[in-house]
């Protein structure tokens, strides 16, 4: 037994499944999780010793690398000033600023700890304002684990939700329609039968959690116009991509503009840090000043914000995302070039720091093509890449990240390390 395999062992007895968080479990690929000990830069070690060029980047926040140095001393910093307050301080102010001052939908926001606060939240303070009870979501869209959001589609388009986890009453997934995603036509029929029920549609703007799937054009555009008309409030959920595919969120790179925006993950620098926010007309129905309440001990923890201010200075530095998305771009041209090669059928696409990589002829564009996509030699890769050094995301459904600390070499050892394992999948 290995000192991961061991670890491992010795996490079941006192973790359920000996995780924290079901995907580390390594479940879809099978095999042992490593136990990671250290980071830096672009490279993660096990507890074995071995170092691995890392892909996950702590699944999106590591955008700068691994213990950037501006951001430990940040943090190093706040928390000899004080772990926590629970009052409010000058940092989560400039936060909010900063924050209000980069993505164009927002003019108040409010801090929490997870995406997961984040998303439930804003679906509370939507059928809070608009006084109606149905959420529409996406198939394949991950919003985190609140109980509206751990909802599965019915049999038809139209039917109501079913719980997709134990533990969600059917009372509480009846109120969240899943349609499936890049569908106008599913979203335009549902709003014509029900739209005076809908108080909003939440969304991936670009979907990292079926692997990577891109809006296609008019399907925001559609989820806008139909919010409008109806009177319901439209959430883009930039957990993931904000600040990930550029400073102005996938909002900034469509010109659709959200009555709420969720973020998290990069907004933190790596420190349980999330927000939600948008229009001032809606955020101010939340408590104190409105009838929505919400709140949290740790929100705002100052040595989180220390952090998330450290990352938004070096993500606001000139060429930050022309770097990071270069980086990205030469992995995916590199892994598609590599493939072709060996005569494996993939494809790969990327948007400023994030990629998908399918083991498919095309680039999905709807769950269902995700799910279509080869899902045995995605685990043959994933095993062939870490046995190799290169640490990809243990699942065929997540989109991987690059950091701005992967340079040259470290994209070039992976694609050799994947002409490799390309050819042997092609056996
Ligand atoms: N929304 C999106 C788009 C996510 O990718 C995630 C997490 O992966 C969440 C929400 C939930 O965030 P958290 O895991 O911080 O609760």
């Amino acid at each position: 037994m290995d000192v991961n395999e061991a670890w491992f062992a010795r996490a079941q007895q006192v973790i359920p499944g000996g995780v924290n968080s079901p995907v580390r479990a390594f479940r879809s690929v099978g095999g042992t999780p490593r136990f990671l000990r250290r980071g830096e830069g672009p490279f993660v070690w096990d507890e074995a010793g071995v170092r691995y060029i890392d892909y996950v980047g702590s699944w999106g926040p590591a955008i700068a690398g691994h213990a950037h140095p501006k951001i430990v001393e940040a943090v190093r910093a706040a928390a000899c000033d004080g772990l926590s307050f629970g009052a409010p301080t000058v940092r989560e102010v400039e936060f909010a600023e900063r924050l209000c001052a980069l993505l164009p939908s927002l003019e108040m926001v409010r801090l929490v700890s997870s995406g997961t606060e984040a998303t439930m939240s804003a679906i509370r303070l939507a059928r809070g304002v608009t006084g109606r009870p149905l959420l529409v979501k996406f198939e394949g869209c991950y919003h985190g684990h609140a109980d509206s959001l751990l909802v599965k589609a019915g049999s038809g388009a139209l039917t109501f939700g079913h719980p997709s986890s134990a533990g969600v009453p059917e009372a509480i997934a009846q109120q969240t329609v899943v349609l499936p995603y890049n569908d106008s036509a599913a979203v335009e029929a549902l709003f014509a039968e029900r739209g005076d029920e809908i108080a909003a549609v939440i969304v991936e703007p670009i979907a990292g959690n079926m692997n990577l799937v891109r809006p296609v054009p008019g399907f925001l555009e559609a989820l806008r116009r139909l919010c409008d008309r109806a009177g319901a409030v439209l959430i883009f959920d930039e957990v993931m991509t904000g600040f990930r595919v550029g400073l102005t969120g996938v909002q900034g790179l469509t010109g659709v503009t959200p009555d709420l925006t969720t973020l998290g993950k990069v907004v933190g620098g790596g420190m349980p840090l999330a927000a939600f926010g948008g229009k001032r007309a809606l955020m101010e129905h939340l408590a104190p000043l409105g009838p929505v309440y919400q709140a949290g001990t740790l929100s705002g923890s100052p040595v989180a914000v220390a952090a998330g201010l450290a990352a938004l200075d070096l993500i606001t530095q000139p060429g930050f995302y022309d770097a990071l998305e270069a980086n990205a771009a030469k992995l995916v041209a590199g892994l598609t070039q590599a493939a072709a090669a060996a005569g494996v059928p993939f494809a790969a696409d990327s948007v400023g720091g994030m990629f998908g990589i399918y083991f498919a002829a095309k680039v999905p564009t709807s769950y269902a093509e995700v799910t279509a996509c080869d899902g045995e030699r995605f685990k043959r890769f994933f095993h062939g890449m870490l046995a190799r050094g290169h640490y990809f995301a243990p699942s065929a459904f997540e989109a991987g990240f690059v950091s701005a600390a992967h340079g040259d070499a470290e994209i070039a050892a992976t694609i050799a390390a994947a002409e490799a394992v390309f050819a042997e999948l092609a056996r």
